[in-house]
């Protein structure tokens, strides 16, 4: 019979496919000798069998009760004694954290015989009628989904008439019977008295949450499989809630905003739970735990210490102390900012705790991208109209909304200001460019989704009365209106009136030169880490140029060459004439004449291009597009044929336009004339802008410059289409003088290419995998239209997880890329693979074509320290 329930001492961090994270954790801790409540772990085998058909599987609560009776010994007190009753927590917790999005209810076991006991063993009847309320509650909405407000109302009610010490023991007694009310009215039925229906009904609850519309939406936006469940941990009660010399806290071992070393956290007196993560009050620092209770404070760091030397990470922790004595409920390598990731990683390897190879892999590209944002420009900063705490960075201006409807339903960018977040609140807040809240600290529950969704974010900004109901919030006696423009520095925490302009980041001055690598903390990181990168990576870093400003940026940023400089963008402008006249020749000489007048202008680009990237390859792709993309759209000329012909005109030269554009026209223009077959079809195209190459090398050459072409065919799906373009080419290369040898190979960029990958190769010297192309080809879909078209659906469905066009679809153009990769090199040993096409600068698709052996990516200048870093952790 399968086994379904572990106990904390059983388990351990290596079982978070089993356990959950939390589980496998608090395992952790228990076995490290650190304080955790007793307790065990329902499995996620357990979740996925009673998901299959929503009925708990056989012999589950027998196992459970088993377990329960060895807490219930290790403890001396009994689930459902009414003497000394034991309370337990029922905590969900899945293989990846997915805070708040799942239930947990606490004060299970509390009825109307035990909560006298609890009052007993507590000395505290107010506590122990509180606690009840707040099961009632809790249960009522885990379980019933009863709206929190229906209690909540009663609550305010009580509040209200209650003393200036809060209600008595005697009115929080008569709240119970009132939530009881409450309860019965909407479920149906009364509150569950047995504790161990409570208990096996919690379970079913947690089990049932894995499903609930917020934790779906976040699995989809954090690509966490559906099918994975969740685990179920439960535990004994501690009680934050016991008066002023008990409390609750989260803390982080170092800051995870920005990577700052020393212990780092959020503390509430006399509270339970969630009331620090929900922020419904402000919580005080850490520094202040250690004036109030200076041993837990000294226990509690030296556990951190602990934590960080054992997990060799960044750890946060949830804790409590229950009069005086220090409880772990929680732990787990801490989400952070990606400036804290690099910080954080750079100090871990210079401390000699991880190896910079393992430093490498706690970066990604994708968070070195979000490094390279723009910030505000601290000369245009305007005076702040509040300041709250920044808790995750970047600069977002965008236009105020008070609730999801209005942040999702929104045209430009928004900001969602509440008063504090709830899960409820994550459709608006995916929404939004920036978060804003008037209470938490950085650990409430808007600054840790922030941070995870990497958003930008300012929380317990308390200036700020809000006031949703009428749309809008007050500072002072000023107000912002709903639909009125801030922006939000969620670095500073500053907040601000009107859009502010925004400038480039520190990294992005320091990677283009303009900021030393010592100027911080952060920059410094990124510094070494990058120089790791590049000093462990096999795979080469080329840069998509056109221009010899882009080529030169790139050099800048790290390219190793010029992977694709497209030659089309060399042919518009004042350029267009000579295209069309071109397009319009009438017989051999009338194109070889307008070949003549384009043949000069290409070879000056080329000697640009070349000279800003002297001593590195630059590979020139030959004319790719369709040529009636060089002509007017044909509406457009069309329409201004009818108005000349309606006004009694001649059409002149656009007549003769609109003709030649409706000769060329084609249904399937992407499948059409385009590439290698507009370079056989038109006689000596290609031919001119191989002699521009020729002619620019040997001019860098006479120059003194170390000038490396190659020259690139593209959309080749023919050997022989090949072979035919390169006697042309190898024609010409010879009747230029003084020019170093040219290189000639090929796109990879069909199917049949990929396919017939060995042939090709007998005649190209080099492959450059054109993945755009490839991925159009291969799936039939149109990049062109993109997400906008069924794409956008599909991936909202599911049907397609992310987008091919964004990280290369491994099981489809992967295997093509593979295939080519093999039967290249079989045919031609040494036999050099690029990629250029978008995949380049995706840091997921960059690992995939390291593993898959290639030589190098190229990508658009800007993504190419973020390939350089993606190459250098597939390297680790
Ligand atoms: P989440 O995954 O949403 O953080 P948790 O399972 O961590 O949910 O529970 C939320 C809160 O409940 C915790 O932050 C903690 O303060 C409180 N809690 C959990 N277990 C216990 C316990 N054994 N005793 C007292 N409070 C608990
Ligand atoms: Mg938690
Ligand atoms: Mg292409």
């Amino acid at each position: 019979m399968t086994r379904y329930v572990y106990d904390f001492i059983e388990g351990g961090r290596g079982m978070a496919d089993l356990l959950g994270g939390k589980g496998a954790n608090l395992a952790e801790m228990t076995r490290l000798g650190l304080p955790v409540p007793p307790g065990f772990t329902v499995s996620t085998d357990a979740c996925r069998a009673y998901l299959v058909d929503r009925q708990v599987p056989e012999g589950l609560f027998d196992e459970v009760n088993a377990h329960l009776r060895e807490v219930e010994v290790r403890l001396g007190r009994r689930l459902g004694d009414p003497a000394e009753p034991l309370l337990l927590a029922v905590r969900s917790g899945g293989r990846y954290s997915m805070p708040g999005m799942m239930e947990t209810i606490l004060d299970i076991g509390l009825n109307d015989a035990t909560v006298t006991g609890l009052a007993r063993i507590s000395g505290d009847e107010r506590f122990a009628w509180d606690s009840y309320r707040r099961l009632i509650q809790m249960f009522g909405r885990t379980v019933h989904g009863v709206p929190a407000e229906e209690f909540d109302r009663e609550l305010d009610a009580l509040r209200a008439t209650a003393g200036p010490d809060g209600p008595t023991a005697e009115q929080l007694r008569g709240l119970v019977e009132t939530y009881k009310k409450v309860f019965a009215d909407r479920v149906g039925h009364d509150f569950p008295q047995a504790p161990h229906e409570q208990l096996y009904l919690a379970i079913r609850a947690v089990f049932e949450s894995w499903n609930a519309s917020r934790a779906v939406l976040y699995r989809r936006r954090e690509h966490i499989p559906d099918d994975l469940g969740t685990a179920v941990n439960v535990m004994a009660m501690v009680f934050g809630n016991l008066g002023p010399d008990s409390g609750t806290g989260v803390a982080f071992t170092r800051d995870p905003a920005t990577g700052a070393p020393g212990v780092y956290g959020d503390y509430l007196s006399d509270a339970q739970g969630e009331d620090v993560v929900a922020g419904v009050r402000n919580t005080v620092g850490l520094d202040e735990l250690s004036r109030l209770d200076p041993a837990s404070y000294r226990r509690l760091t030296g556990i951190m210490t602990t934590l960080e030397r054992h997990y060799r990470d960044l750890c946060d922790v949830e804790f409590t102390i229950e009069r005086g004595r220090l409880w772990m409920l929680q732990t787990r390598v801490g989400k952070r900012t990606p400036a804290a990731a690099f910080v954080i990683a750079a100090q871990l390897a210079d401390e000699g705790l991880i190896s910079w190879d393992e430093a490498l892999t706690r970066v990604s590209g994708a968070q070195l991208a979000q490094l390279m944002f723009p910030t505000f420009d601290p000369e245009a900063t305007p005076e702040p109209l509040a300041t709250g705490v920044g808790a995750s960075p970047g600069a977002a201006a965008g236009r105020v909304v008070f609730d999801n409807a209005a942040a999702t339903a929104a045209d430009g960018p928004v900001i969602l200001v509440r008063r504090e977040t709830n899960p409820d609140d994550l459709p608006g807040m995916i929404a939004a460019a920036g978060i804003l809240t008037a209470r938490g600290g950085k650990t409430s529950h808007a600054a840790v989704v922030a941070r995870g969704m990497g958003r930008t974010c300012v929380c317990g900004a308390e200036a700020l009365e809000i006031d949703p109901e009428r749309g809008e919030f007050r500072v002072g006696d000023r107000t912002v209106r709903a639909g009125d423009l801030i922006s939000i520095d969620g670095s500073s925490g500053r907040i601000y009136l009107g859009e502010v302009p925004v400038r480039p980041s520190p990294v992005t001055r320091y990677l283009a030169g303009d900021l030393a690598p010592q100027s911080d903390r952060l920059v410094s990181a990124v510094d070494r880490l990058l120089r790791h990168a590049d000093s462990v990576r096999q795979l080469g870093v080329r840069a998509n140029a056109d221009t010899p400003d882009d080529a030169s940026r790139a050099r800048t940023l790290g390219a190793d060459g010029v992977g694709l400089c497209r030659t089309e963008h060399m042919f518009l402008g004042a350029r267009r004439a000579l295209v069309e006249r071109l397009i319009l020749a009438d017989g051999l000489n009338e194109v070889h004449a307008a070949l003549a007048e384009l043949l000069p202008l290409q070879r000056e680009d080329f000697v640009a291009i070349l000279a800003a990237m002297d001593g590195q390859p630059v590979t020139i792709r030959l004319l790719d597009p369709p040529l009636h993309e060089f002509l007017p759209p044909l509406p457009e000329l069309a329409a201004r044929v009818a108005r000349a012909e309606a006004l009694g005109q001649d059409p002149g030269r656009d007549a003769v336009l609109l003709a030649a554009v409706r000769r060329m026209q084609e249904s399937n223009p992407m499948l059409g004339l385009r590439g290698v077959r507009l370079g056989l079809v038109v006689p000596g195209l290609f031919a001119m802008q191989v002699r521009a190459v020729a002619e620019a090398a040997a001019r860098r050459v006479a120059e003194g410059g170390d000038p490396r072409p190659e020259i690139m065919v593209p959309l080749v799906v023919d050997v022989h289409e090949l072979a035919a373009v390169r006697a042309e080419v190898a024609d010409v290369l010879a009747t230029v003088p003084g020019a170093p040898p040219i290189p000639v190979g090929t796109m990879v960029e069909t199917p049949r290419a990929a396919l017939t990958a060995g042939a090709i190769a007998g005649e190209a010297e080099f492959f450059s995998l054109g993945t755009n192309d490839l991925t159009q080809t291969t799936w039939a879909f149109s990049r062109d239209d993109g997400e906008g078209s069924f794409l956008g659906d599909y991936l909202e469905r599911g049907i397609v997880e992310t987008s091919p066009f964004e990280t290369v679809d491994v099981a489809g153009v992967g295997r093509l890329v593979r295939l080519a990769v093999a039967e290249g090199r079989a045919a031609r040993p040494g036999l050099t693979v690029g990629v250029c096409g978008e995949h380049g600068g995706d840091p997921e698709s960059v690992e995939f074509f390291a593993d898959a052996g290639l030589d190098y990516v190229s990508c658009s200048p800007y993504r190419v320290p973020i390939a350089r870093l993606a190459a250098g952790r597939a390297a680790v």
